[in-house]
């Protein structure tokens, strides 16, 4: 997009943020006069980490990273949030729109596949200033809205054009649970009419010839304990009427953490029943894109805010490798392993379905390659053809190449 109509975005979110009404909060506070509103932010946008991101869905990741950004502040209040430091503790770094938007093509300068906004709604009109800068100097990477989902339908149509990829949560299926726990009772209507007008937009998701993700929606479903994520209800909702090909990423990573802890249900981490139940949900369901998240029954530091560095000079791939790999030795066992849910190389045209051939890369797996992303991707896939008797020649070979203990663990393979 044009660097005259990001700028002519940017001031029409400009205006909507002054009464705000940017989220569907639409709490009205003053901002351009020093006010805050419910998500605890003002005029500037406020920046927590910016780096390479490894651990998103493989096609966002790809093997050079999604270039995150993290910002300050939230329009939920998660009790169990896993960013809680900075989206609701008032951690971060206020930023320029030029500054923001050197960070922007800094990543892409880094390699990033990406640029990847994450909780960005109550800064919209900064970002698409910062966009408009970054337009300006050539700024060419895929733009992810990386969202909670709670999402008015009058921001989201600034966006028509500028977000490639939507990646909103669907967190709720019913209202009471989401009143209790992020403080938002509206949550699974906005959110459905959200992930529809998503959908309008970008629709599904296409790959490039590497398998990495260019244009579409992902829909993540975090699964919480005592079945309050409502799983059921929205997969249903996903297939039914949003449509069978969307793409989902079936969550398991739930660790309890701030006000979560000593809950009664949130303060313990899912069961391998109840997260084979929304394995189940989801096969009921129809869908047939996505990945489901290897379940660990261990608690896992690496998801958590609480692991990310503060600041816009923590992507250093080095520094970041050696955060992973700590992360991963206080955590034993853990694997960010997604497994595809289904491979439908029946399709033409460019889907989810890997390359042609890219199974085979498994025998060619260089244990010098950080990240094992698209090797690892298709290690998996390899492992869920066989499982269903659906695995050709080369993903039967594939399994053979991998030594028993191996499978249990791709990092353990990595080091
Ligand atoms: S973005 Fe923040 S200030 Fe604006 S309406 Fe939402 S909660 Fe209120």
């Amino acid at each position: 997009m044009k660097r005259a109509d990001l700028t002519r975005r940017a001031e029409r979110a400009l205006a909507m943020q002054s009464p705000c009404r940017l989220c569907p909060r639409a709490c009205g506070a003053r901002r351009d006069r020093g006010e805050t509103g419910f998500c605890r932010e003002g005029a500037a946008a406020r920046v927590f980490s910016a780096a390479p991101h490894f651990g998103e869905e493989p096609p966002l990741s790809g093997t050079a990273g999604s270039g995150t950004v993290f910002f300050s502040g939230c329009t939920l209040r998660c009790s169990y949030c896993q960013n809680h430091e900075f989206s609701q503790g008032g951690a971060g770094t206020a930023v320029e729109p030029d500054a923001l938007a050197g960070v922007f093509l800094s990543l892409e300068r880094r390699g990033c596949h990406n640029l990847n906004l994450v909780t960005p709604t109550h800064f919209l009109p900064q970002i698409l200033q910062a966009l408009a800068l970054a337009a300006s100097e050539g700024f060419a990477l895929p733009v992810v809205y990386n969202t909670s989902g709670y999402e008015s339908g009058e921001a989201l149509r600034l966006l028509d054009g500028v977000v490639d990829i939507y990646l909103p949560d669907m967190r709720y299926g019913d209202a009471d649970a989401a009143a209790r726990f992020s403080g938002a009772a509206d949550y699974p209507r906005i959110n459905r009419l959200a992930v529809r007008e998503m959908w309008r937009q970008v629709g599904p998701l296409l790959v490039d010839s590497s398998g990495v993700a260019r244009r579409g929606l992902i829909v993540r479903h975090l699964v919480l304990p005592g079945g309050l994520a409502g799983t059921g209800a929205v997969l249903r909702f996903l297939a039914d009427e949003i449509s069978k090909e969307a793409s989902v990423s079936l969550m398991s990573q739930y660790t309890p953490c701030f006000r979560a802890l000593g809950d009664p249900v949130l303060g313990r981490r899912l069961t391998r029943r109840e997260f084979a139940e929304a394995e189940e949900a989801l096969r009921r369901s129809g869908l047939r894109r996505g990945w489901i998240q290897e379940w660990s029954g261990r608690a896992s530091r690496e998801f958590l805010g609480e692991e990310l560095r503060p600041g816009m000079g923590g992507g250093d791939k080095r520094q970041w490798g050696r955060r992973k790999a700590d992360a991963r030795r206080s955590a034993p066992g853990h694997s960010t392993r997604l497994k595809p849910v289904v491979r439908d190389s029946s399709r033409a045209g460019p889907t989810l379905a890997f390359p042609p051939g890219l199974e085979s890369r498994i025998m060619r797996w260089d244990r010098r390659r950080r990240g094992g992303t698209i090797d690892e991707r298709a290690f998996k896939m390899g492992e869920h053809q066989a499982q269903e008797g659906r695995g050709g020649p080369e993903a039967r070979q594939g399994l053979q190449q991998v030594r028993p203990g191996d499978q249990r663990s791709g990092q353990a393979r990595r080091r």
